[in-house]
């Protein structure tokens, strides 16, 4: 199978560059995604009904239109609605094991911390309805890819057939950096100065585990609590509002506990621990969510690598897009959040940095 371009990750990224190459009226392209369904980070808790109204993001839930203009504006594009994050009402803190959580006035997030309206997935559906090309291929992993004579191959293995190739002239690597080479194979090899630059490159969010509990009502709004809290208790460090307006209530927390020590706790012992700190803070309706989850980021291999272990509190720089020179010099080219120069690491940097590869391509290819 023959083919101009191929897009290796079917995240927010992926599908943007797929939106923008089809504005340009480049259908000749096929996009790879390893996992059963696209999205990438960005990934849905559809939770007891298939309304978007209770889909709860496993992922990404913030964006800032006031400094992501970029992101807002594809956002109106696509008619998507937003609503500022809950936070009225006092904010709790859980200090110690021995003292209960102390009250504190809350405060307002400036610039206003947004979400969509039915969950971050959204977004990705409105971009997928917009693509005119069949070539969206989910459940495929790219193995290797190998440039030989002009002429670049892609392997990928799919669910019933592990060995499927389609040539192309160009790739786009809409996947984060460092698991770009951990799971691809490139011949000849990529230079190492750029290996080490894409290694070096965390991959945002990574080392982390989110906890989503689910119920009928907010009570806590009752109690003029926001749903905000922090603890040096745990296991969650964080904890938030992640109710759907007009759907279902719910909190979700980021767990304090590091990636490495997570191993050895099995997520229904961490499920257990999750409830208990929602009853000590929220009190005793917290104690029967009519459901919860934990996404554990780090076990996901599809996000996460070995080296995602530490969570930072910087976004790592971006590094190098391409090769200096050589074969893979403009011919392969990252385009995932993480190689985007304002906003590595967020999403309005999957929009930014898939853009960018998109530009650099119509450059080029004339
Ligand atoms: C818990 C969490 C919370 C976050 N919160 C926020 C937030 O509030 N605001 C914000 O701006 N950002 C947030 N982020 C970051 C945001 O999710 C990412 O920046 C964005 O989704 C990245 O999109 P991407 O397309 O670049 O990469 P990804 O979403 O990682 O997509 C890469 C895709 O490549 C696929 N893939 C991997 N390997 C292969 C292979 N070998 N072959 C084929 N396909 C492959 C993957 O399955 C995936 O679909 C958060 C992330 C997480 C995990």
């Amino acid at each position: 199978m023959r083919t101009k371009i191929a897009i290796i990750g079917g995240g927010l990224s992926g599908l943007y560059a797929a939106y923008r190459l089809e504005q340009q009226g480049i259908t000749d392209y096929i996009l790879l995604e390893a996992r059963t369904q696209l999205g990438g980070r960005i990934m849905d808790f559809t939770n007891l009904s298939q309304t978007t109204k209770n889909n709860f993001d496993l992922g990404p839930t913030w964006f800032w239109p006031e400094f992501q203009p970029q992101l807002n504006a594809i956002i109106n594009t696509l008619n998507l609605e937003a609503f500022a994050q809950y936070d009225q009402g006092n904010t709790l803190v859980e200090r110690s094991h021995t003292q209960p959580p102390t009250t504190m006035r809350g405060y307002t997030h400036a610039p206003t911390s947004m979400r969509l309206k039915g969950g971050m997935g959204t977004l990705i559906n409105a971009l997928h309805a917009k693509l005119s090309n069949k070539q969206i291929v989910t459940g495929a992993l790219v193995k290797s890819i190998t440039h030989q004579n002009s002429n670049i191959e892609v392997n990928f293995s799919t669910s019933s057939t592990a060995d499927n190739k389609v040539n192309v002239e160009h790739v786009m690597l809409a996947l984060p950096p460092r698991l770009a080479v951990s799971q691809i194979t490139f011949t000849p090899a990529l230079p190492s100065n750029l290996v080490t630059q894409w290694q070096n490159t965390a991959t945002w969010m990574a080392p982390h585990a989110k906890y989503i509990a689910v119920y009928d009502t907010a009570f806590w709004r009752e109690q003029a609590l926001s749903g905000s809290a922090r603890s040096s208790v745990g296991p969650m460090a964080e904890i938030h509002d992640a109710s759907n307006p007009e759907g279902q209530a719910a909190l979700f927390g980021f767990i304090g506990i590091p990636a490495d020590d997570r191993k050895h706790i099995s997520n229904e012992d961490l499920i257990t621990h999750c409830r208990a700190q929602l009853v000590r803070l929220f009190g005793a309706q917290a104690a029967t969510p009519k459901a919860d989850i934990i996404k554990d980021w780090a076990k996901d291999s599809l996000t996460a690598t070995s080296l995602d272990t530490h969570a930072t509190n910087t976004h790592a720089p971006a590094p190098d897009i391409t090769a200096q020179n050589g074969p893979w010099h403009q011919s392969l080219v990252g385009i995932g959040s993480e190689w985007a120069m304002q906003f590595p690491g967020y999403v309005a940097g999957a929009i930014e940095a898939a853009s960018h590869g998109i530009e650099q391509y119509l450059a080029t290819s004339n």
